[in-house]
């Protein structure tokens, strides 16, 4: 299939209302998951924590699908961790992407995991599955994030434990920058990793998890408290669905944009 990944082709040809940006840096991480870092277009504003539509012109063809941004919303370039899906219309040719090629964007992001979707709170929980993981990549290297929650609480769930590297590195790196160390209390931070498939300290859905109260017990937290606790969630429609009931049931109300409360939904790929 013809990909067109040359910027100065892609220009003559984009779409309008789309930028086009060059990616500059790729990782893979397992046969099913990359990430990956393109520049920024100048004067392109996002909250961190809300997605974007990115695509490729295969055939002729514009082929866009939406991607939350991983980078937050100071960072000079763009960061987005992306599933693989071998037959699928946008990752089949996206995961084959080097430095250099060129990628569309469309120039209006949106999303509801921002913090202006939430009231105040002591705690933030962000509960992901999956690439589910990279609009917290974004909240997390947030100052505001840290200026708002006492605490902040990312927990990660994936089916084999090679799926949780990239959030394992993030979060390192994160506790480790002298520089990020001078903007926000990286202290505040924790990861809690869990895997459904293979052997693990921590193992099962996150949904077990809450509802058994395992996972405060780790944690070494209180249960879920209308009071206290405020949430973001990214995940399947499944996990969503269980996920906001667990939620609703500690007496949590769902927020958004327009009408911050105390948790906020948004799924990480449609189907
Ligand atoms: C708001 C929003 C934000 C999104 N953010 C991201 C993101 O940051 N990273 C990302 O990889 N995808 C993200 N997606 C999904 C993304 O839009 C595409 O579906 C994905 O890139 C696959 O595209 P495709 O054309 O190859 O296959 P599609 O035809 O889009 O999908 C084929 C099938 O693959 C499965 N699938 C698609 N995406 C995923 C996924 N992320 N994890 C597990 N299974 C999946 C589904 O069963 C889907 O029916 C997001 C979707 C939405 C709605």
């Amino acid at each position: 299939m013809n990909v067109m990944t040359r910027p100065e082709e892609l220009e003559a040809c984009a779409p309008a209302g789309t930028f086009v940006e060059t990616v500059t840096k790729v990782t893979h991480y397992t046969d099913r998951l990359f990430h990956f870092h393109m520049t920024r277009p100048a004067g392109f504003r996002f909250r961190s924590g809300e997605f974007v539509v990115i695509g490729l012109m295969i055939e002729g063809k514009p082929v866009f699908r939406a991607y939350s941004i991983a980078s937050p919303s100071w960072a000079e370039d763009m960061e987005f961790f992306s599933i693989k899906v071998p037959d699928g219309p946008l990752t089949a040719h996206l995961q084959k992407i080097q430095p250099g090629d060129a990628i569309l964007m469309r120039k209006k992001p949106t999303g509801t995991l921002v913090n202006d979707a939430l009231v105040a709170g002591r705690r933030l929980y962000m509960f992901s599955t999956g690439t589910g993981i990279a609009p917290f990549a974004s909240v997390i290297r947030d100052p505001e994030t840290y200026e708002k929650f006492d605490e902040l609480i990312l927990t990660h769930s994936c089916r084999e434990v090679a799926e949780l590297k990239y959030g394992q590195d993030l979060v390192d790196a994160v506790k480790q920058d002298e520089m990020l160390k001078e903007f926000f209390d990286s202290s505040k931070l924790k990861l809690y990793n869990s895997v459904t498939r293979e052997p693990y300290p921590f193992k099962g859905r996150i949904t077990d998890l809450i509802d058994t109260g395992k996972l405060f017990k780790d944690l070494g937290v209180p249960p879920l408290d209308p009071a206290n606790d405020r949430a973001m969630i990214c995940g399947s429609a499944a996990m969503l669905k269980d996920t906001k009931a667990l939620l609703e049931r500690a007496g949590l109300t769902e927020g958004a944009n327009n009408r911050p409360a105390e948790f906020v939904i948004e799924r990480a790929f449609a189907g």
